[in-house]
C-alpha cells in the first residue's frame, strides 16, 4: 500500500478519492496553470529551460543528470521533427514510485510532457509505459483523452499556436527496455536492446531524430516547477540536490510505500516514516537506490542523508531512490544470489562481457549458496566482474556487477563461511 507525504507532486493528492487522477481533480490542485502561464506570457523556451536549471531539478530515474541541462542539448532550432519521450518503464527490483504517479496523478505526467515539448521544439511524445502494469497504462490512456478534449493537445494549444500530440505507449516487459536507446528501439517496433552511444538521443534519437528522455517522476516535478518557480523547488531541497523526491520504501520495514520527502532528510528519519524495522528486528543492509546500487551496511547507512552527494560518499547511488531495507535474518548470500540471476534473466545478449558474465556471476554465487562454493570463488567474481564493468554498450553489466562487488566486500565473513562450512551462518527464514 502507497504511503504518500506532502511533497510536490503529491501535494493535495487525495489518494483515497478514486477520482484523484482525473483532470477535475487535477486543475482543482492548480493543473495546467503553468502552461497557460507560459502560453500566455509568450514565456520563451530558453527562459522555461532557464527556470528548470534553477530549480536544480536532477533526473530522477537514476543517472541524477540535471534536467534543464539536458533539454538545452537538444538543437530546438534545427529544421524537422523532434521528439520528447518519458521513460515508465521501471522494471528494477525495488522500484515502484512511477506507476503511482501514473495511477494517482497522470496530468502531472501530461503537463509535463507538454512543457517539456514546448521548451525543445518537439510536437510529439511517447509515454513508455512498463508492460507488466497494464491498469496503469489504461489509466494514462484516458487521462489523454480528457487532455485533448480540454484542449490541452493537439493543434493550436489554448489557441496559441502550439501544437503537441503524445501518445502512450505499452513497453514489453524487459528489464532493459528501461534504457533509453532501448526504449527509442522498441518504440519504433524493433527488438529492445541498447545502441551504441554516440550518437546521443539529443542528436539522433526515435526515428533518427533529436529526442529527449525524460524519466516520470522529473517530467511530474515539472508543472510545480514552471508554476511556482525554479527557486521554490530547489530551496525545497539542499545544494546540488534541489526539490523533494519519491522513495519507495520496501523490504523488512513495518509500513513499505512511496514517500516523498525532501533531498537532505536524514536516513533514519525516513526510515521512521516507514515505521521502522518491521517486528523491531535490526537492521543489516540497506540497498539505497534500486537493486543496482551497491549495499551499504546499516551503519553507513544510518549516516547518510537522502540525496544524491550523501548516498554518492557512502560509496552507493540514490538512483531511482528505491530502498530495500534487509534485516538482520537475511542471508546475504542468498539476496545476491537472487539479485544476481535477475541480471542474469535480463542481459540482452548484444555483448559478450554481458552475456556471459552475468551467468558466471550467478552460477557461482548459486553453488556458494548452495554449500558447493569453492576456494577462490570470491576472488573469481571479483576477476569477472573486472571484465564485465565499462566494457559493454550499456551499464547493465556494471549493474550487475556491482551487487556482486559490494556484497562480498561487506558481508564477506558471510560468504566465507558457506563456502568453508556447505552451510548459512544466518539463523534466518530466506534460505
Ligand atoms: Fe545487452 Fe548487457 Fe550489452 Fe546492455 S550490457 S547491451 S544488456 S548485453
Amino acid at each position: 500500500m502507497a504511503i504518500f507525504q506532502k511533497g510536490v507532486i503529491f501535494a493535495d493528492v487525495d489518494t483515497d478519492n478514486p477520482n484523484c487522477w482525473n483532470l477535475e481533480s487535477y486543475m482543482k490542485r492548480g493543473g495546467y496553470q503553468a502552461l497557460k502561464r507560459i502560453l500566455d506570457n509568450k514565456i520563451t523556451p530558453e527562459d522555461v529551460i532557464n527556470e528548470m536549471k534553477t530549480s536544480g531539478l536532477r533526473g530522477r530515474g537514476g543517472a541524477g543528470f540535471p534536467t534543464g541541462l539536458k533539454w538545452s542539448f537538444m538543437p530546438r532550432t534545427m529544421p524537422g521533427q523532434k521528439y520528447i519521450a518519458c521513460n515508465s518503464d521501471e522494471g528494477e527490483p525495488g522500484t515502484f514510485k512511477d506507476r503511482d504517479i501514473l495511477r494517482y496523478n497522470p496530468h502531472s505526467v501530461i503537463e509535463g510532457m507538454i512543457i517539456a515539448g514546448y521548451s525543445i521544439g518537439a510536437s510529439v511524445g511517447y509515454n513508455y509505459i512498463h508492460g507488466e502494469i497494464f491498469e496503469i497504462y489504461e489509466r494514462f490512456e484516458e487521462a489523454l483523452e480528457e487532455a485533448r478534449k480540454a484542449g490541452y493537445l493537439g493543434k493550436n494549444i489554448m489557441g496559441q499556436g502550439f501544437d503537441f500530440e503524445l501518445h502512450a505507449h505499452h513497453g514489453y516487459g524487459a528489464y532493459i527496455c528501461g534504457d533509453e536507446t532501448a526504449l527509442l528501439n522498441s518504440i519504433e517496433g524493433r527488438k529492445g536492446q541498447p545502441r551504441f552511444k554516440p550518437p546521443f538521443p539529443a542528436g539522433h534519437g526515435l526515428y533518427g531524430k533529436p529526442t529527449t528522455i525524460n524519466n516520470t517522476e522529473s517530467l511530474a516535478s515539472v508543472p510545480f516547477i514552471l508554476r511556482d518557480g525554479g527557486q521554490v523547488f530547489m530551496d525545497k531541497g539542499i545544494p546540488n540536490n534541489g526539490g523533494t523526491k519519491l522513495f519507495s520504501i520496501s523490504g523488512h520495514v513495518e509500513r513499505p510505500g512511496n514517500y516523498e520527502i525532501a533531498l537532505g532528510t536524514p536516513f533514519s528519519e525516513l526510515l521512521k516514516m516507514a515505521g521502522g524495522m518491521r517486528g523491531g528486528k535490526k537492521m543489516k543492509a540497506v540497498i539505497p537506490g534500486g537493486s543496482s546500487a551497491p549495499v551499504l551496511t546499516a551503519e553507513q547507512m544510518m549516516a547518510c542523508t537522502m540525496d544524491y552527494d550523501s548516498i554518492a560518499k557512502a560509496g552507493s547511488m540514490l538512483g531511482s531512490g528505491a530502498v530495500i531495507v534487509m534485516d538482520e535474518d537475511v542471508c546475504m548470500v542468498k539476496a545476491l544470489e537472487r539479485l544476481s540471476y535477475f541480471y542474469h534473466e535480463e542481459s540482452c545478449g548484444q555483448c559478450t562481457p554481458c552475456r556471459e558474465g552475468t551467468g558466471w556471476l550467478y552460477q557461482i554465487v548459486h553453488r556458494i549458496e548452495n554449500g558447493q562454493g569453492r576456494d577462490g570463488d570470491l576472488e573469481l567474481l571479483d576477476s569477472i566482474g573486472n571484465q564485465m564493468a565499462g566494457r559493454t554498450i550499456c551499464a547493465l553489466s556494471d549493474a550487475a556487477v556491482f551487487p556482486v562487488r559490494s556484497f562480498t566486500q561487506h558481508f564477506r565473513e558471510e560468504f566465507e563461511y558457506h563456502i568453508k562450512h556447505g552451510k548459512c551462518m544466518v539463523d534466518h527464514r530466506w534460505c
